[in-house]
């Protein structure tokens, strides 16, 4: 701002001071002429006389520096020149200021040399024997007048240029001063100049405007933390260069991060490089998946870059937790592969025995037994896959069966009867005691309960032992308990006896016939009823389960 007042004072002034410079030297011009024309005219005067008296001796005799003095005779031939060799000057008959002196007694005249490239004064007298004295000079040229006053205008123009500066800085400063204390934030409160009223009006205007914005996005902003904030899945958003701009609290947990992490370069809050790789992708206008280890669970993360204006302008990173899935699938392949194999040995055993007594390899007096091994092959298949369909019922959360009120006495002493013929074969003693207690249920499930902890109780148990079962109210729940005196089942073993197919002793389980199901049918039955199982286990003493109905 100095430099532009600076500038326009500067201007100001040079412009001034040659105006002025042009009209002192015109009015000075003019002035010198006359003076000089003047002094030429009485000088004129004197030599005149001088002449008069004392003819061509008074002229030769004078001695004149600046001027010139020329005689010249009534025809125009030139008697005299102070600087010339008159006998070679031509005829001056013609000249202005001499026809003016022959004709009026007194003549002058200016005119321009251009051989000496002045301008000349002339100032000419008639003598009484008619012969003209001209006197001459030359006349103060504008640039001799320039050079004389150039030291007076150099210093006027320095002391204007030393005052434009002073004035220019001292005026930014005036005029800058109140501009720099403007209170922005109330723009129509300041006074200072009318001339900035439109100005300050637009920018409260524009604040208010601002501000209107600003109170929207935050809105926004606190309406996306909160949606994002209650979200199961993990997202982050990244700018195109991979800073991120938002985290939910969930992707800053699995990416080892917290809130502050907002502003920097993902690539600082989590180096793997299968994250990277992923980024990379997005940043390159792909999207892209993969599936990583994060915070003790497995994470599916996709990175979709932001398209704006055709360009990348960001990448949107979201993680999905696909452990369950995940464990799921691992499940369902075990399991499958665990059916095959429990299918193939009695499918084996079964063939087998059908091809002998097709090639009549068998002795007559064989073929019961090896009949009998064939029905109880069968018979095991027969249970597998019953247990199997049972356990696919229950996983699709048994939807079709219907609850109803169900006395658990009534229905366990059921199975208990129903079993009492292998508790007779395998020597053990069966009782059943307790109270009826009402349990809000699907029967056929609470009866595969039953059945299967006593079958349980029965084959893992020893010859002359016992199964107590009982029914009874505890507080607001309803218990089944199963207590055996069998074989116990080791600690190590006690979490996994309700996995699919899980047996402590394979050999022992399949020869007393069982399918490994049996608990897992009895653990997936009791979730469904929102019922516990509690067990106590003591290797060679015996095993007690509880399922506590609330
Ligand atoms: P299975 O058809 O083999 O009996 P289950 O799922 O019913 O399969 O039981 C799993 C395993 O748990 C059995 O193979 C057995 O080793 C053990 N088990 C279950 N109940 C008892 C019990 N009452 N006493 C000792 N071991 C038991």
């Amino acid at each position: 701002m100095i430099k532009r007042i600076f500038r326009s004072t500067c201007l100001v002034a040079v412009a001034v001071l040659v105006a002025s410079l042009i009209l002192v030297m015109g009015v000075q011009y003019e002035y010198f002429a006359h003076a000089q024309q003047t002094q030429l005219s009485s000088q004129l005067d004197l030599a005149k006389q001088g002449v008069i008296h004392e003819g061509m001796g008074y002229l030769e005799d004078l001695s004149v520096s600046g001027s010139r003095v020329t005689w010249i005779a009534a025809d125009g031939t030139v008697l005299y020149d102070n600087q010339s060799d008159w006998d070679d000057m031509e005829n001056h008959l013609e000249r202005e200021e001499i026809q003016e002196a022959l004709a009026l007694g007194h003549g002058s005249s200016r005119r321009y040399s251009p051989t000496m490239m002045e301008q000349f004064l002339y100032e000419a007298v008639r003598l009484p024997d008619g012969s003209v004295l001209r006197l001459s000079t030359s006349q103060h040229s504008l640039v001799t007048l320039l050079m004389g006053m150039l030291p007076s205008v150099g210093l006027v123009l320095l002391l204007a240029l030393i005052l434009a500066l002073v004035l220019a800085s001292h005026t930014a400063k005036r005029v800058v001063e109140p501009l720099n204390q403007l209170d922005l934030d109330h723009p129509l409160s300041n006074v200072q100049y009318d001339e900035l009223a439109p100005l300050l009006r637009r920018i409260g205007n524009q604040q208010k405007q601002l501000s209107l914005q600003e109170s929207e996005l935050r809105r926004k902003k606190d309406e996306f933390d909160a949606v994002t904030a209650s979200m199961n899945e993990g997202l982050a958003l990244l700018n195109q260069k991979g800073y991120i701009l938002s985290i939910n609290p969930k992707a800053a947990a699995l990416l080892g991060a917290d809130k502050t992490c907002v502003g920097a370069d993902l690539m600082t809050v989590n180096r793997s490089l299968q994250l990277q790789k992923l980024l990379h992708a997005a940043q390159g206008g792909q999207r892209a998946e993969c599936v990583m280890e994060l915070g003790g669970g497995r994470y599916q993360l996709e990175a979709s870059p932001v398209i704006s204006d055709g360009s990348v302008s960001g990448v949107a990173l979201l993680m999905f937790d696909v452990t369950e899935r995940e464990q799921a699938e691992q499940m369902r392949r075990e399991f499958t592969a665990n059916v095959s194999h429990e299918l193939k040995t009695p499918l084996h055993t079964i063939s087998g025995c059908a091809e002998l007594m097709m090639q009549g390899l068998i002795k007559p007096e064989d073929e019961k037994q090896f009949a009998t091994q064939m029905y109880q092959e069968a018979q095991r298949m027969i249970h597998l896959v019953e247990d199997i369909l049972r356990l696919s019922r229950l996983d699709e959360g048994a939807e079709d069966m219907t609850r109803e009120n169900v006395d658990l006495y009534a229905l366990t002493q059921t199975a208990v009867e129903s079993l009492r013929p292998n508790a007779q074969e395998a020597g053990v003693t069966l009782q059943l005691e307790g109270e009826s207690v009402n349990v809000e249920g699907i029967p056929q499930l609470l009866s595969v309960i039953a059945f299967n902890l006593c079958d349980n109780a029965i084959k893992y148990n020893r010859r002359g032992g016992s199964v107590d079962v009982r029914v009874y109210r505890e507080g607001t729940d309803a218990c089944l308990m199963v207590k055996d005196t069998g074989i116990g089942i080791p600690p190590e073993d006690q979490s996994r006896i309700f996995e699919r197919f899980y047996r402590v002793d394979k050999s022992h389980s399949k020869e007393v016939g069982g399918t490994g199901l049996g608990l897992s049918i009895v653990k997936h039955a009791a979730m469904i009823h929102q019922a516990k199982i509690e067990m106590h286990s003591v290797v060679g003493e015996g095993t007690t389960m509880t399922v506590r109905f609330p």
